[in-house]
């Protein structure tokens, strides 16, 4: 087909870094750049009168013909789109096309390497990961005991005011459970710190395997552990409650045999409670379970 195009005006698109064409309404190259020849390898002998597709790979032809060319047809305007060059030696490069088409049904691609651009977008979203993990870990350091991953005792106070909001507004009641274990001090003295440790990890998987949904679970000391219930009677903490030690003092933890004292303190409906009389009310509770002999529960309601 025969076009008015003076090429010699195009001679200018030499000096670019970039790549330029022009093609005819039969797809056919009428024009390319120095640098579209250096980027493939073709010549310009070659790469005059072949169709535009001999340029990309299958894939991005297969893009090009359902989807850029349509668009040029409708808009005569398609920006930014990344398909993927071939080059003389077989080996494909990104590029980003926009392609205008004038009213004689010649169109002018122009194209950009973004290899760089890809490269660039990869180290962005490796940085980003790894500053997610980062952050990921620091809320895990802030919020978790290292020993037993259980929630620390800064974290169970920020979910257990929310906890407690809750229930004040919903009428609902609550339970604290004060746990201490029982004469700690000589399972290190007879078994060593490391075992201890070890005692402590398979005491939280225990209290950890018997909690339920919402239950907050925390350690909030060397050998003290608060457990957060919501919404349940004082027949019922005190149930659990008791369960709970029971099953303990059964259980051998890393050979050792262990009992625990517990305080609880359960709420009613109306109550508005807050946290710490919450806490010192169970603590207290925890103490006359230590005063009365260990390895028992004392529960008492709470009172404003
Ligand atoms: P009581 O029945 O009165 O609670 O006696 P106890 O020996 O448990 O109480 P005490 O507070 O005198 O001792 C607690 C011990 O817990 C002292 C400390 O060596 C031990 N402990 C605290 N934190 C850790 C820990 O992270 N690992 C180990 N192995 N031991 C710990
Ligand atoms: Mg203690
Ligand atoms: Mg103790």
């Amino acid at each position: 087909m025969t076009c008015d195009v003076n090429l010699a005006h195009f001679e200018k698109f030499n000096c670019f870094h970039s790549g330029h064409l022009i093609v005819n309404e039969d797809r056919k190259i009428l024009f390319c750049n120095a640098y579209v020849t250096e980027l493939t390898g073709f010549s310009v002998q070659v790469l005059i009168d072949s169709p535009i597709s001999s340029l990309f790979t299958k894939a991005s032809n297969i893009f090009i013909d359902s989807y850029v060319y349509p668009l040029l047809l409708k808009d005569k305007i398609v920006e930014e789109i990344q398909i993927k060059l071939t080059k003389s030696d077989d080996e494909s490069v990104p590029i980003v096309i926009n392609i205008i088409e004038d009213n004689k049904g010649l169109s002018y691609w122009s194209f950009y390497v973004c290899a760089n651009r890809d490269k660039l977008q990869t180290e962005l979203l490796k940085a980003k990961k790894e500053l997610e993990n980062k952050a990921s870990e620091l809320y895990n350091l802030a919020t978790t005991d290292p020993l037993t991953g259980l929630l620390n005792r800064r974290e169970l106070a920020v979910l257990g005011n929310k906890l407690i909001n809750h229930a004040n507004s919903d009428h609902s009641n609550l339970a604290m459970l004060c746990i201490d274990v029982d004469y700690f001090k000589r399972v290190n003295d007879a078994h060593g710190h490391q075992v201890g440790d070890q005692v402590l990890q398979n005491l939280a998987a225990l209290l950890l395997e018997n909690r339920h949904t919402d239950d907050l679970v925390a350690r909030v000391g060397g050998e003290e552990f608060i457990i957060l219930l919501s919404d349940i009677t004082l027949e019922n903490a005190h149930k659990i409650t008791e369960d709970l030690r029971i099953k303990i003092a059964k259980h051998i933890l890393s050979g050792v045999n262990i009992t625990v004292s517990i305080g609880l303190v359960v709420s009613s409906k109306n109550q508005i409670v807050d946290y710490q009389s919450l806490h010192s009310t169970a603590d207290n509770a925890l103490y006359a379970s230590k005063q009365n002999g260990r390895n028992r529960t004392t529960a008492v309601s709470y009172q404003i």
